[in-house]
């Protein structure tokens, strides 16, 4: 079953003295349910752009976005709010997105909080599940974001992104700030999610070596554009 598909979706930013910054080009691609879909691609060729327009975390400038079947591009902040629950985002720098007045469980479970979804008793019960989900520890929802390491903080992004229980999570460069042991760690655990949730995933990275072990196709960007998609193995074979 096709999840997500996008059609000719562009973007273009305003640029310096009156140019314009065409971002994402007419981008087409699909993405099946329980599919890996990693996007890769030098830095500043539209691969975080793309990810956020296919979301309508930004405004595309043309083009259409369809969630299981169903057009998301001219649907207003009202109409998409169903549509949030399903997809999900996390970034390269989780503590820019975790408050830092914030204790953890309260972060965690304020997407719960905000689509209006269990009772206190509940969302402690969800805290405490997410939080073995992704191998925090449960007194971690009493603590703050800074007293975690950056692998732990993306361990709190995750569970916060989980907590709905979404049919599409992007990861824009989440292990890029990380160091190389502890991005393994954290790729491990997104895959092992994706299987244990059946969820679908599109893993942006300008770093191929990370997404290629996790990704079932893998699209390659240069300039706004997808130049290639294929089958993982296709792709790496490209000289
Ligand atoms: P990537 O994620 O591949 O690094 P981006 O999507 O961040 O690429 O950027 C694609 C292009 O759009 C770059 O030329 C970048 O400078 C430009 N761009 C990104 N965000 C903005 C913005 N808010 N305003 C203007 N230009 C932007
Ligand atoms: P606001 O707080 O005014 O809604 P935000 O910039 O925080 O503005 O979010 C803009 C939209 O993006 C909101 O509708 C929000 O639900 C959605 N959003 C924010 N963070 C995420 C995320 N991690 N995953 C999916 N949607 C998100």
């Amino acid at each position: 079953m096709t999840l997500l598909e996008i059609e000719n979706l562009s973007k273009t930013y305003p640029g310096a003295h009156g140019t314009t910054v065409k971002a994402v080009s007419e981008v087409s691609l699909s993405v099946e349910a329980g599919e890996v879909l990693g996007i890769v691609g030098e830095s500043g060729c539209g691969k975080s752009t793309l990810g956020r327009a296919l979301l309508r975390l930004i405004e595309p400038s043309g083009g259409d976005i369809r969630f299981e079947g169903k057009s998301i591009a001219g649907l207003s902040r009202r109409q998409l709010k169903p549509f949030r629950r399903d997809m999900q985002i996390i970034f390269q720098d989780p503590f820019g997105a975790l408050n830092p007045r914030h204790k953890v469980g309260a972060i965690i479970s304020e997407p719960l909080k905000v689509h209006k979804i269990g009772n206190t008793a509940s969302r402690a019960a969800r805290i405490a599940e997410l939080l073995a989900l992704v191998g925090l520890p449960e007194g971690s929802a009493e603590r703050y974001p800074h007293e975690f390491s950056g692998g732990q903080r993306q361990r709190i992004a995750i569970a916060r992104a989980l907590a709905l229980e979404p049919k599409l999570l992007v990861a824009d460069e989440a292990v890029s700030a990380l160091d190389v042991s502890i991005q393994s760690q954290i790729i491990n655990l997104i895959a092992e999610l994706q299987e244990k949730l059946a969820l679908s995933i599109i893993f942006i990275s300008h770093d191929l070596s990370v997404i290629r072990h996790v990704s079932d196709r893998i699209a390659v960007m240069y300039l706004g554009r997808i130049v290639e998609i294929g089958p993982s193995e296709d792709v790496m074979e490209t000289p």
